[in-house]
């Protein structure tokens, strides 16, 4: 129990616990355990809170030891949830809450209704696997997360296969994407209804407030037309097929400026209304109202429009039609809604209207990725072949050097125990992880590359992450070979997928049929 610990509740509570200080109570013969709890959920500052644990439970549990940690952090989450603690409660930073450890705590709970389990595993993904991964997230992947852990089943009253059976359910109402037995992630419907406070339609209660971004429906139709409006002005910037892209910012219910692409040549609508007309102008709090998904990617050294709405600390980015191309649709939405910005999409009826605007973008976009021969097409195919050979032979190398370190891992393991081959082996393991997300990051945001490789290593790194953990965690010899060999599986299929274009000098269409 040492290190902060991240939680959530039932009731949607998501903090960090990390356990300060264990005192030895001579006057009440007892062990006081103390706690700073870090409030995740919004800055509402630290709460301590202590756990008094009477000298008899040593005597009269036999798990005492190795069970009182959970104990100490169910009771604390049971009492977030019984109303005892609360972070919107005014709070003296000094004040230790004290909570009393009984037997019952070290018992099986009443056990969760499965509307509860599934509001559990519904906080749990939102906060823990997409807000507060374990894992970063540069690029853009949500690793898995497990739903059936000792401590949460312990703080549940459930058993894993109830976890799991509403893990299923929420996959198959596509909440979440299920990887393996009890391990998933949330997917973009979840992430999203969670986010626009839609908590019926995540079979959450909706008696508690989501916090309220001052959107309002008549201006909101209001702006989504004028965005329209605009962009039906853009000017495409060469003969090739472009989006139709208009924007509108408003602040107090004011249109602080519109742009349109191409007002100026060669630049995006967002550009221009953020950087050539409110350059010196606050929008701290606006509300941007975009026909299309901010992009996220564009050649050096140009900005990405997501990650200058980013910047420029917006309150709100109301999309009028998320990127045709499902390569890389969601992908803006996303970094905004990572950095804390409210997203919403225009009306369903403007959407349409949209769509049909940008017909010829939407078929460009759907054929060239089932066709995708930039040769021919004359794209700037030539700059990027180098790039991705060279992410594919990097993608090679880290693999290797993985497998390598997972097997002296193992072998240091039965030589000198768990101690000393987990120092070891932890930082090359970093290192190379690194070096695999690397090459990861380049074939998923370039437009012009075949997606297949980045799938597979995506895929792959997500298993492997999930057998390094188990790798780490186990005890039992036999587990941990399977693991290992969990590992090599996982390394040789993404090696395998970047061989073709590690080593061919034609372009990926070519590289691509070679490995078929
Ligand atoms: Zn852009």
């Amino acid at each position: 129990m040492t290190g902060a610990v991240r939680l959530v509740t039932v009731g949607g509570e998501c903090f960090g616990v990390a356990a300060r200080s264990v005192l030895d109570l001579r006057e009440r013969d007892g062990l006081l355990y103390k706690f700073h709890l870090t409030d995740m959920f919004s800055d509402r500052g630290i709460r301590r809170v202590s756990v008094f644990a009477a000298g008899t439970l040593e005597i009269v549990l036999p798990n005492y030891k190795s069970r009182v940690g959970t104990a100490c952090v169910n009771a604390i989450r049971r009492a977030f949830d019984a109303g005892i603690l609360r972070f919107d409660a005014p709070f003296d930073e000094q004040h230790y809450t004290q909570l009393q450890l009984s037997e019952l705590d070290f018992e099986n709970q009443r056990a969760r209704t499965e509307p509860e389990i599934r509001q559990y595993i519904i906080h749990k993904a939102y906060w823990l696997a997409y807000r507060f991964p374990a894992q970063p997230e540069e690029t853009g992947i949500i690793y898995p997360i497990p739903f059936d852990e000792p401590a949460d089943l312990d703080y549940l009253g459930v058993t894993a296969a109830d976890v799991r059976r509403n893990v299923k359910r929420l996959a198959n109402q596509a909440l979440l994407e299920k990887v393996l037995e009890g391990h998933a992630r949330p997917t973009e419907l979840l992430l999203s209804k969670y986010e626009s406070g839609d908590r019926s339609a995540l079979g959450l209660p909706t008696a508690v407030p989501v916090a309220a971004n001052g959107s309002n429906e008549t201006d909101d139709r209001k702006f989504a037309r004028l965005a329209i409006d605009e962009a039906r002005k853009s000017v495409p910037e060469d003969d090739r097929v472009h989006p139709k892209v208009g924007v509108v910012i408003v602040k107090d219910g004011r249109v602080l400026a519109t742009a349109h692409r191409g007002e100026i040549p060669q630049c995006h609508a967002e550009y221009i209304a953020l950087e050539k007309k409110l350059a010196d102008v606050p929008v701290s709090s606006a509300t941007v109202y975009t026909t299309l998904e901010p992009c996220t990617s564009r050649s050096h050294p140009k900005v990405p429009c997501a990650v200058r709405l980013v910047e420029r600390k917006v309150a709100r980015v109301v999309i009028g039609m998320l990127d045709p191309d499902d390569r890389i649709s969601g992908r803006g939405q996303r970094t905004l809604r990572k950095a804390g910005i409210a997203t919403e999409l225009f009306p369903h009826k403007f959407m349409s209207e949209i769509e049909e605007l940008n017909r010829d973008f939407m078929r460009d976009r759907e054929t060239h990725r089932q066709s995708p021969s930039p040769g021919i097409q004359g794209a700037p195919f030539v700059v990027s072949v180098p790039l991705h050979t060279q992410a594919a032979r990097t993608l090679i190398d880290a693999t290797r050097e993985l497998q390598k370190a997972v097997w002296s891992y193992v072998e240091f393991h039965s030589q000198y125990g768990i101690a000393r081959a987990a120092r070891d082996v932890a930082n090359d393991e970093r290192r190379i992880l690194e070096k695999i997300l690397m090459p990861l990051r380049i074939f998923e945001q370039d437009y012009d590359l075949p997606t297949d490789l980045a799938r597979i290593a995506k895929e792959e790194v997500a298993n492997i992450n999930i057998s390094l953990h188990r790798l780490t965690s186990e005890e039992r010899p036999e587990v941990r070979k399977i693991a290992a060999q969990q590992v090599q599986d996982a390394c040789h299929k993404v090696r395998e997928a970047a061989k073709p274009y590690a080593y061919s000098n034609a372009t990926g269409d070519d590289a691509k049929a070679s490995s078929t």
